[in-house]
């Protein structure tokens, strides 16, 4: 038996299946998934024995062919549920957008724009004229430019302003930020040296005079996001490190991270430092995020003043960073949500920050009721409560500090990570958090019409597990 029960490539080819396939793939595709589907069977072939035949070999071919081509087709990146109450998660994507941003995305995904032509003058243009203006009545400034991510625009910044220079930092913001985003890392690949001062706790203001030289080309404070040293500790005033910055004829960078466009102090929230507070404050460069508290798509803003952003719409290193139309569209959208009176009514980031204790709890009673409705109509019986939880705004904001929230708390008698395996790879996949023999499903990041798919997907996992 073995091996010479293999069929060959072009005897699976033949499979009347097969031949089906190979009219609505390409050819190439579907010989090459016939050969590496043949290669597994040919390994478990060769370490075992096997008492399958060879139309039998065959038939299971086919099969894992045909899944492996649908598979390909339905591609890997998909709708996930968030139930962990982590409002701006990396891993999941960051900002859900605004209706009127999704629109934008997929009017000008749909057509032909005007990217790159000035069409008054009827002349070539830049891509960059797009979401200037709205950038800098937003945040009172002279300038602004947008990249590819924040990562991106602290390279294209530093690079522009200090390559082959000094930048001064204090060593209490030499942080990594989630997503490996080192503030050491970048400054090397930027071509810029790192002039590291005071110690991890406290920075002194003269710790920065003392380190300026006629290199030094650039003061970096840096917002440390996910991470807080408190009690003993002191960082420079921003407003402080620019009067030195004008002092000393040098720019002042504030990496901020989340770009907060909004006070979040009335969301019950510390406070966290808006894009205009900084540049007020006396920034010449802010970068942030167009992704994290702003609401928006993946994008990274530098706004300030015109004369260092118009060195960096020259830096050639911006064609690699560049954006393109879906974002410009997106953030386009997500900025004019901005200049109207109620932006945080428009922003899912904002629906989910400002959702009360009340209404998140008659959400979570709600869906606890309609996960027991249908578990016992499926005969399956489950330990249900709903409980309060802590959520989290996520993307660096405020890190300390949690939002009460509610959470519907699944008590599964076998262990809960093989139900959990089941919620993640469903359609669509579900993500709640697991505590103990618990999972939990946070409330506040469900969006309009998933509780009904959560109670899907939650019965369908748990049938054949528990009853
Ligand atoms: C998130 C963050 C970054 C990285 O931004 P990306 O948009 O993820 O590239 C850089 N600096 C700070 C302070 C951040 O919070």
């Amino acid at each position: 038996m073995g091996l010479s029960n293999l069929p060959s490539v072009d005897e699976v080819i033949n499979d009347p299946e097969i031949m089906r396939l190979i009219n609505y793939y390409t050819r190439a595709v579907v010989v090459g998934a016939i050969r590496r589907e043949l290669d597994i069977a040919r390994r478990i072939l060769s370490q075992k024995e096997s008492t399958l035949t060879r139309p039998e070999i065959k038939q299971q071919t086919v099969k894992a062919v045909c899944s492996r081509l649908l598979e390909l087709e339905k591609g890997s990146l998909k709708e996930v549920i968030n139930a962990t109450g982590v409002i701006l998660h990396t891993n999941l994507g960051r900002a859900v957008l605004s209706e009127r941003a999704a629109e934008a995305v997929k009017k000008a995904a749909l057509s032909y724009t005007n990217l790159e032509i000035d069409l008054i003058k009827g002349e070539r243009g830049s891509r960059y004229s797009h979401v200037e203006p709205l950038l800098t009545a937003l945040l009172d400034c002279e300038a602004a430019l947008v990249v590819n991510n924040n990562a991106a625009a602290v390279l294209l910044a530093l690079n522009t302003l200090a390559a082959g220079k000094k930048v001064i930092v204090s060593r209490g913001q030499l942080v990594e930020i989630g997503g490996s985003f080192r503030i050491p890392e970048i400054m090397k690949m930027s071509g810029a040296r790192l002039v590291e001062v005071g110690t991890t706790n406290k920075t002194y203001l003269r710790d920065y005079e003392e380190a300026i030289d006629e290199e030094t080309a650039l003061l970096l404070s840096v917002h440390t996001s996910n991470f807080r040293i408190i009690g003993f500790s002191q960082e420079v005033p921003l407003n402080e490190l620019s009067m030195l910055g004008i002092r000393r004829g040098i720019p002042v960078m504030h990496d901020l991270g989340s770009g907060t466009m909004l006070d979040i102090t009335s969301y019950g929230l510390g406070y966290e430092p808006t894009v205009k507070s900084c540049l007020a404050g006396g920034a010449d460069i802010v970068t942030f995020s167009g992704d994290k508290l702003l609401g928006g798509p993946q994008s990274g803003i530098i706004a300030g003043r015109k004369k260092y952003i118009d060195m960096m719409k020259k830096n050639h290193l911006l064609r690699a960073l560049r954006v393109d139309k879906l974002t410009i569209a997106g953030l386009e959208a997500t900025l004019a949500e901005y200049i109207k009176n109620r932006p945080q009514e428009a922003l899912p980031v904002y629906r989910m920050l400002a959702a009360d204790k009340e209404s998140l709890l008659n959400k979570a009673q709600q869906l606890a009721g309609q996960i027991r409705t249908a578990a016992s109509e499926r005969g399956i019986e489950l330990a249900i409560e709903v409980h309060p939880v802590q959520d989290m705004v996520g993307g660096g904001a405020v890190p300390a500090e949690t939002l009460p929230g509610y959470g519907v708390t699944v008590i599964a008698q076998r262990g809960p990570e093989e139900i959990a395996f089941r919620l993640r790879t469903g359609e669509p996949a579900v993500l709640p958090r697991i505590q103990n023999q618990s999972l939990i499903f946070h409330v506040r990041t469900l969006l309009p019409g998933q509780e009904e798919k959560v109670v899907m997907a939650l019965v369908n996992a748990l049938e054949g597990i528990v009853a």
